[in-house]
């Protein structure tokens, strides 16, 4: 299975990237869904973090508390490797056998954080969605209802601008308007039936 992984900044329209290729019939598999999906109850993960955390750690329906559980670990760095150390294989499991279902011809691994994290051994290909920072930080704030100042900081910890465009192998410039970005999504679509078509996997 041809794959492509799609990655931007926060606000740079990843989504709405994700969503052309997906009225274009290609499968795409989200990775903030896949983090979600390792946590279900009833799956070992919550178990094995309500053990370490304490039973505090899960909401009164027994989901997890996920603010108390980002504000535990955001300046432990133990905890935090901790927890990626149990999630990272976790969710890498997940987003594989997610690809693997695709019944399209190529799929999509849509993921704001596939170049920071190892998760871009599982693609083919880069597909960065691009804008420049002060478009990413209006339409941010404009969608969240978030501070700028909040938006910044979510930047800070992501990947620069220019590094992320230094790792891609196609750019979707989304600093116009939808149907741009649909043209453009568009004519990838067609090299990528083709890379499909014509790339195949052991
Ligand atoms: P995040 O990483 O925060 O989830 P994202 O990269 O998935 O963000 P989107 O949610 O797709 O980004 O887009 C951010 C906001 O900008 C949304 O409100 C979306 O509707 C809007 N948007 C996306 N593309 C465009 C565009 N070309 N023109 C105008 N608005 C856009």
């Amino acid at each position: 299975m041809f794959r492509v992984g799609l990655t931007g900044g926060i606000g740079s329209g990843k989504s709405a990237a994700a969503e052309c290729f997906r009225e274009l019939g290609i499968h795409v598999v989200d990775a903030d869904w896949a983090a979600r999906v390792v946590v279900q109850p009833g799956k070992p993960a919550l178990e094995k973090i309500a053990q370490h955390f304490g039973a505090g750690i899960l909401l009164e329906n027994g989901e997890l508390n996920r603010a108390q559980l980002r504000s535990l670990i955001f300046e432990d760095t133990e905890e935090r490797a901790w927890l990626e150390g149990l999630l990272h294989p976790l969710i890498r499991e997940e987003i594989l056998s997610s690809l693997e279902q695709s019944p399209s011809q190529y799929a999509i691994l849509e993921s704001p954080l596939l170049i920071e994290s190892s998760q871009y051994q599982l693609v083919d290909r880069i597909c960065v969605v691009d804008l420049p920072e002060n478009l990413q930080v209006e339409r941010a704030t404009a969608r969240d209802n978030n501070r700028e100042e909040q938006i910044r900081k979510i930047m800070a910890a992501q990947l620069g601008r220019q590094e992320r465009l230094d790792k891609a192998d196609d750019v979707l410039d989304n600093s116009a308007g939808l149907a741009e970005l649909r043209g453009q999504v568009e004519l990838l679509h067609q090299k990528y039936l083709q890379m499909a078509a014509t790339t195949k996997h052991n």
